[in-house]
């Protein structure tokens, strides 16, 4: 039989040309997400414009009204259409799409807009007798129309999305949309501190209420990015974090990276800029969590802006319509610079633990006149956990419960004094005075006391001296007179066993004795004696969480920080002088030394100054 006669026939598919507007909203799909796209790409222009100044208005969140105003080089009356028309931009020729200076080269936003809202464009070039303007609504343009303006350019744009009623289901609400505009201006104003931002939401009322105003810097020093930089994440991210410069096969990494006490439950305070574009990029958020990796717990994200220049071909910027992705064309290189520069600043910086701590928990004593009780003193200073700054309440929750055990003080006579100490000018960590709850080691330095927690620094110690000896040879162990037995799971021992070559180099000796059951014949050194099953438990724990998923270094230090956890002064034991000003010195000596290997931190300071103004002498 002849098949071909049988066979179905299939409609024809005829193809047409899509219509401008159609064409213009579909772009606008990719562009145009929600009201702060609408704001990053306004923003965008008027920067690349050149604008010194520039004004954002709003209402209900961006959905009924954007303006944005800036005192750029303006519009010329000839070019308004086609600023308006898709694929249209003076900011490239297309020739060389890998040298893109500026932020806009799509020449799609201002079209995208005006297929998903009334737009209207007025501008006056600079030096130009008379301003113009133009709109567009679904994509229709307007003839051209003399307008007032003094100066630069307004594009304003209402009813966002009244055509795609799709799009506006998918918005939240007034507030939420409202704080993502902020957002975008925040990033935005980071990366040009020369340029000074409003943000301005016009009530129902009419009345204006400014949101944030950022001034315009003189200078472009480092100085300047810092001040931006603190202006936009607020909190005493300058006094709490340190200067970035490091360099990489042609790749130049600056900007400023806060010190882990100074952390935040998630990676909103993260700002990342290629060659001055803020992107939300996987691979450099990955890569500023693994230099943080060691100084903070998970669920902890470290607060920094970094600014990463390299030659535009280095870096493909036309990738997603929205530019907020790149595509590197090393991207191992970027991610080794990021690493190291912020590993080398945080390893500087062996010290510090957040000032903002020791303010807060200044701001948090009270002074309470206590009438009931007819004691020597009748002022009695009290710990108030509710009278907590901003600041405090986004660092860990643990600071709050060490300053609220600070404030259950039992009175001063029963806290053992050590008078023979060091000078207190010497060290930064001054003299050991005294020991509390023989948890806590009270230090008197030039500024002020210090209180550390003995035993969070002391795990810091450990760990960060296994890790050396662990870099340059293996770790010194120590054979036990006898070995010891333990009985384990068969799940623990596997995983015990199977990466036994690895702890070996750390010092752990071990082997399979019975079906359940371990011999372990040597531990490091450093640790002293512990208790070998919770030690092994431990770690056996960690390999179970970590297995074969993390990389080699990552995965020896879980083992390691774990390990330092059990060598460690716990809590709870009594130091006499001499040890807790060795403990001073060390954590002097010891990078990272100001958290614990949880992220706490290990030590606060209280000024004389504050301690003096609690006491009303200031
Ligand atoms: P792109 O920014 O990718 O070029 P846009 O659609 O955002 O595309 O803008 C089109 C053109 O309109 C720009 O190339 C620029 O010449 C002009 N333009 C837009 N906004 C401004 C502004 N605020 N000031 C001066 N010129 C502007
Ligand atoms: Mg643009």
């Amino acid at each position: 039989m002849d098949n071909q006669n049988t066979e179905t026939v299939l409609p024809i598919r005829r193809i047409q040309k899509l219509n401008d507007a159609s064409i213009n909203r579909i772009a606008a799909g990719e562009v145009i997400e929600r009201p702060a796209s609408v704001v990053k790409e306004l923003l965008e222009n008027a920067i690349d414009a050149g604008a010194t100044r520039i004004e954002v208005q709003y209402s209900n969140g961006g959905k009924s009204l954007i303006r944005v105003v800036d005192n750029g080089c303006g519009i010329a009356v000839e070019d308004l259409p086609l600023a308006v028309d898709r694929h249209a931009t003076s900011k490239i020729d297309g020739s060389d799409l890998l040298n893109i200076q500026s932020f806009g080269f799509r020449g799609e936003a201002l079209a995208s807009m005006g297929a998903a809202g009334h737009l209207d464009v007025t501008s006056r070039v600079s030096g130009g007798s008379h301003a113009y303007s133009i709109s567009v609504q679904e994509s229709q343009v307007s003839v051209v129309r003399p307008a007032a303006l003094k100066s630069g350019t307004v594009i304003e744009l209402t009813e966002l999305f009244k055509s795609i009623p799709a799009r506006l289901k998918f918005l939240r609400t007034d507030r939420s949309e409202a704080g993502k505009i902020a957002e975008t201006l925040r990033s935005l104003a980071m990366a040009s501190p020369l340029v000074g931002f409003e943000l301005v939401e016009i009530q129902a009322s009419g009345k204006q209420r400014k949101v944030l105003r950022f001034p315009p810097l003189e200078s472009i020093k480092e100085k300047a990015y810092l001040t931006r930089i603190d202006d936009v994440i607020r909190g005493g991210f300058a006094e709490n974090s340190f200067a970035l410069d490091g360099e990489r096969e042609g790749v130049t990494l600056k900007g400023f990276a806060a010190i882990p006490t100074f952390c935040r439950n998630s990676s909103i305070a993260q700002h990342l800029f290629v060659n001055g574009r803020p992107v939300r990029d996987r691979l450099l958020f990955g890569a500023l969590r693994a230099a943080y990796s060691d100084v903070l717990p998970s669920g902890k994200f470290p607060v920094a802006a970094l600014f990463i220049t390299c030659k535009p071909e280095l870096v493909d910027v036309n990738v997603h319509p929205a530019k907020t992705e790149v595509r590197f064309r090393d991207p191992a290189n970027i991610r080794a610079l990021i690493i190291s520069t912020v590993r080398n600043g945080l390893n500087k910086d062996v010290l510090r633990s957040a000032t903002s701590l020791s303010n807060t928990l200044a701001d948090a004593w009270t002074i309470e006149h206590s009438q009931k009780t007819q004691r020597d003193y009748s002022k009695r200073v009290r710990f108030d956990p509710n009278k907590r700054s901003d600041v405090q309440n986004r660092t860990i929750n643990q600071d709050i419960t060490s300053a609220a055990t600070l404030g259950e003080f039992p009175p001063w006579e029963e806290v053992a004094v050590h008078e023979d100490g060091p000078a207190v000018q010497d060290y930064i960590l001054g003299a050991a005075r005294a020991q509390f709850h023989q948890t806590f080691i009270l230090a008197e330095n030039k500024e002020g006391i210090i209180i550390v927690d003995q035993h969070a620094a002391h795990e810091r110690i450990v760990y960060e001296r296994l890790k050396q000896t662990m870099c340059e040879e293996v770790v010194e162990s120590q054979l036990l007179l006898v070995p010891d037995i333990i009985k384990l799971s068969d799940t623990d021992i596997e995983v015990l066993l199977l990466f036994s070559n690895q702890l070996a180099k750390m010092g752990l000796e071990f082997e399979k004795f019975g079906p359940d059951t371990l011999c372990v014949r040597a531990v490091p050194a450093i640790l002293g004696e512990i208790d070998c099953l919770s030690l092994f438990r431990d770690i056996a724990d960690s390999l179970n969480e970590t297995g074969e998923t993390l990389a080699l270094e990552q995965r020896t230090n879980a083992v390691l920080s774990r390990m330092s956890c059990h060598g460690s002064i716990r809590a709870g034991r009594r130091m006499d002088a001499k040890e807790m000003n060795a403990l001073l010195r060390d954590m002097e000596k010891t990078p990272n030394s100001g958290q614990c290997n949880h992220g706490r931190p290990t030590w606060i300071q209280m000024s004389l100054k504050d301690i003096e103004k609690l006491f009303g002498r200031r």
